[in-house]
C-alpha cells in the first residue's frame, strides 16, 4: 500500500464545491420523487415481455416439495447449491425469466459486464472450477456461469421458469407454505426462500406523451436484438446502421451500452438528466498461469474476505482484488491514516473522507476534459456530487463515444426530457426525430416490497409481511422474520449490508440457511422461527451502529436517497451489523457452526 501523504484540499475550493453540489441537487429535486416513474402495467406491459426465450406450456403443479425458492438469480442459485451440498435434494426454484440468471438473464444489453472484480463477484467459482476470463467478466459469461451452477447442482430438474408467484401463505393447520403462481400451480413447501433481488422490476420515466411514440422502443433489460442486430457478445448492431436512435438515461446501464450504440447507429442522441461519474475501468484478460497460482484450496473465500476487509474498513495487510471499489476505500483509509492519532475523532474522520471524495471526483471530472474533445460536451458530462451519491461507474470507452461522429449528448441540465411525441423526443425545447427510442431508465427501488415481489407474504395467523414491516424492516440477520416460520429472506440489509459485493452476502446466507434446514430435518423439527425477543434484540443491536452511510439528503436525487425525498418510516432499519461486514461474516460463521442457532425456535 502506498504510504504517500494525500495532498491537502484547499478549504476555499472545498467550500465552492460544496456550494456547487447543493445547487446541482436543488435543480433536480422534485416533489413527486418515486412517483415520477411509470409502473409497467396495462398499456406498457409489452415492455416486460421476454425477448430471449419462448414460453413453454406445461401442466400446473399440485404437489409438495421440501424447499421452494422464489427467484432464480444468484440468491436462489447459491442457496439451492448449498442445500444440495448438504444433501437436501428436493429443491424447487421458481423464476419469472426463462432460465436461471436473474439480473444476468434479463440484462443482455451490449457491453453489459460486472463492475466488481469477477473473482469476488461471480459466486461459487471454486465449487464450479470456473476461471473468469476477464477481471470484469461480460454478461454472457456470467449468464453461462449461472447455468453451470444450475446444471452442476441439479437445480434444473425441478425449476419452474416463466412462472410468477402470485400468492405465498403459511397454512397454520398443515404447517406448510402454499404457493400459487400465474401458471395455475398450487403446491406446498415445507420451507421457502425469497431472493427476488433489489433491481428486477424495470420502470419507465413519466414523460408526457410517452405512450404516443410510433417508432421502435424497448427497455435496456429486454434488449431487442431482432431489431438492432448484433448480439450480447458485442457483435455490431447492423440493424441500426440507418437508424436515428435515442437513449434516455445515463446510469450504469447506459454507460455500458452507449459505446456499442455509438459504433452502430446512423445517429445517436443520449438524453441526460444527471451525468454518472465514470472512472477508469482497466479491464484485463485473466492470465491462466496467474490464476493457477492463486487458485489454491479456499482461494475464493480468502479473496472474498480480503475484499470485504479492504472495502469496509477492516484490517487487511494487502489488497488482493485491486478494483475500483477497493481503490476508493484505500484512498479514504489513507486520508484518515494521515490524521494524527489524537485527531481521529468521528467528525475529523468524516471530513477526511470528504477530502478524499473531492480529490477523487476532481480526478474524474479532469478525466472528462482529457478524453472528450468538445468542451461544451465535456462540461455536460461532469458529475457534480459526492461519488457515493449515485452508483459510481467505471468505463474506458464511454466518454470517447462522444467524440464519434453522429453521437450527441443532449444535456438537459437536470431537467430531463420534457415530452415524447409520435416521432421523437423533445428536450431543451428542441424535437429530436427518432426511429428507435431506448429506455435506460432503471428499475423500481423505493416502491413497496409487495408491489415489486408481486405478492404479500402471508405468515402465521394471516400476518402480512407488509404489516409486520409497516414501521420498518424487522428481521434477525436480514433473513428471519417473526411470524413467518420456515421462511428465509436472502438479501444484504440487516446483515452485512455490503453494497458493492452483494454476492458475498448471498453465499453466506445460502450456507447458513442450508445448515438450519439440515438441522431441522435431521432433528425432526417441522418448524423453525425467530423468536420475537431475538428479532427485537437484533434490531436494537443494529440501531446501536453508525446508521446509514448511503442516501444523504444533500445528494443529487436518485434511488440511493429515495429520489431526494424524506427516507420514509423505518429507513433507520436499512442498516447492517454495527461492527462491520467482516465482523458480521465472522459472527455468522460462528453462529451457524455452533449448531445452537441462537434466537431461533425449533418445534417438532
Ligand atoms: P439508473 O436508475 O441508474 O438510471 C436511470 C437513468 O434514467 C438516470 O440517468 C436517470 O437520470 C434517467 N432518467 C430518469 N428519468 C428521466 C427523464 N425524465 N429524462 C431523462 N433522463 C431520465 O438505471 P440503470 O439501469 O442505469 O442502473 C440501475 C442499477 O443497476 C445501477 O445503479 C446498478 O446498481 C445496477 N447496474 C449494475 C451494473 C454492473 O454492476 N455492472 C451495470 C448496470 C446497472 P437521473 O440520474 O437524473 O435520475
Amino acid at each position: 500500500m502506498s504510504q504517500t501523504q494525500p495532498s491537502p484540499i484547499d478549504p476555499a475550493e472545498k467550500a465552492a464545491l460544496q456550494k456547487k453540489y447543493l445547487a446541482e441537487r436543488d435543480k433536480r429535486l422534485r416533489a413527486d420523487g418515486n412517483a415520477q416513474y411509470i409502473q409497467i402495467t396495462n398499456q406498457f406491459e409489452h415492455y416486460l415481455e421476454d425477448p430471449y426465450t419462448p414460453v413453454q406450456s406445461r401442466e400446473p403443479l399440485k404437489d409438495h416439495v421440501t424447499f421452494s425458492f422464489v427467484g432464480g438469480g444468484f440468491a436462489g442459485l447459491v442457496t439451492g447449491a448449498r442445500l444440495k451440498e448438504l444433501g437436501i435434494e428436493d429443491v424447487r426454484i421458481i423464476e419469472k425469466g426463462g432460465d436461471f440468471g436473474g439480473t444476468w438473464y434479463w440484462n443482455r444489453y451490449p457491453g453489459a459486464q460486472c463492475d466488481t472484480a469477477s473473482f469476488v463477484y461471480m459466486p461459487l467459482l471454486e465449487e464450479t472450477g470456473h476461471m473468469p476470463t476477464e477481471k470484469y467478466a461480460h454478461a454472457p459469461e456470467i449468464l453461462a456461469h449461472c447455468q453451470n451452477i444450475g446444471n452442476q447442482f441439479n437445480l434444473y430438474d425441478q425449476a419452474l421458469f416463466h412462472t410468477v408467484v402470485t400468492d405465498l401463505r403459511w397454512l397454520d393447520e398443515q404447517r406448510v407454505w402454499q404457493i400459487k403462481t400465474n401458471r395455475g400451480d398450487c403446491f406446498t413447501s415445507q420451507f421457502i426462500g425469497l431472493g427476488t433481488g433489489p433491481l428486477h422490476v424495470p420502470k419507465l420515466p413519466g414523460i408526457p406523451g410517452i405512450e404516443s411514440f410510433k417508432g421502435h422502443t424497448f427497455h435496456t433489460s429486454r434488449w431487442d436484438y431482432n431489431y438492432t442486430g448484433g448480439n450480447p457478445e458485442g457483435g455490431l448492431m447492423t440493424g441500426l446502421q440507418d437508424k436515428r436512435v435515442g437513449i434516455i438515461g445515463t446510469g450504469a446501464t447506459s454507460v455500458q451500452c452507449v459505446p456499442h450504440l455509438a459504433k452502430a447507429c446512423q445517429s445517436l442522441a443520449v438524453f441526460q438528466r444527471t451525468p454518472s461519474s465514470v472512472d477508469i475501468r482497466d479491464n484485463q484478460p485473466t492470465d491462466p498461469q496467474w490464476f493457477e497460482e492463486i487458485a489454491t484450496e479456499g482461494w475464493q473465500q480468502r479473496w472474498l474476505e480480503n475484499f470485504t476487509a479492504n472495502q469496509t474498513g477492516g484490517m487487511a495487510k494487502e489488497d488482493l482484488v485491486k478494483d475500483g471499489w477497493t481503490d476508493l476505500s484505500r484512498r479514504i483509509r489513507e486520508r484518515i491514516g494521515s490524521l494524527p492519532q489524537d485527531e481521529r475523532t468521528p467528525k475529523n474522520m468524516m471530513l477526511a473522507w470528504e477530502d478524499s471524495d473531492f480529490e477523487k471526483m476532481n480526478e474524474i471530472r479532469a478525466r472528462v476534459d482529457a478524453i472528450v474533445n468538445d468542451p461544451k460536451t465535456a462540461d455536460g458530462l461532469k458529475a457534480w456530487y459526492r461519488q457515493l451519491c449515485k452508483r459510481p461507474c467505471f468505463h474506458d470507452e464511454y466518454l470517447d463515444s462522444y467524440n464519434q461522429p453522429g453521437v450527441e449528448l443532449v444535456h438537459t441540465d437536470g431537467q430531463g426530457v420534457s415530452e415524447i411525441t409520435e416521432t421523437g423526443v423533445v428536450a431543451n425545447g428542441k424535437e429530436y426525430p427518432l426511429d428507435c427510442l431506448i429506455y435506460a431508465s432503471g428499475f423500481e427501488v423505493g416502491t413497496e416490497y409487495k408491489r415489486r415481489a408481486g405478492f404479500d407474504l402471508t405468515g402465521r395467523g394471516g400476518l402480512k409481511l407488509s404489516d409486520h414491516w409497516q414501521g420498518g424492516m424487522r428481521t434477525k440477520h436480514g433473513t428471519h422474520a417473526h411470524g413467518f416460520p420456515n421462511a428465509f429472506i436472502v438479501q444484504p440489509t440487516q446483515g452485512a449490508n455490503l453494497i458493492s459485493n452483494v454476492p458475498h452476502n448471498l453465499t453466506e446466507s445460502g450456507q447458513t440457511i442450508a445448515c438450519i434446514v439440515k438441522h431441522a430435518i435431521e432433528g425432526g423439527y417441522r418448524e423453525v422461527e425467530v423468536t420475537e425477543e431475538a428479532e427485537t434484540a437484533w434490531l436494537e443491536l443494529l440501531l446501536s451502529g453508525p446508521g446509514r452511510m448511503l442516501g444523504a439528503q444533500d445528494c443529487t436525487p436518485g434511488y440511493y436517497n429515495n429520489e431526494g425525498q424524506a427516507p420514509g418510516p423505518g429507513a433507520e432499519y436499512h442498516v447492517g451489523y454495527p461492527h462491520g461486514a467482516s465482523a458480521y461474516f465472522d459472527y455468522l460463521r460462528e453462529w451457524r457452526s455452533s449448531g445452537a442457532f441462537d434466537g431461533l425456535a425449533f418445534k417438532t
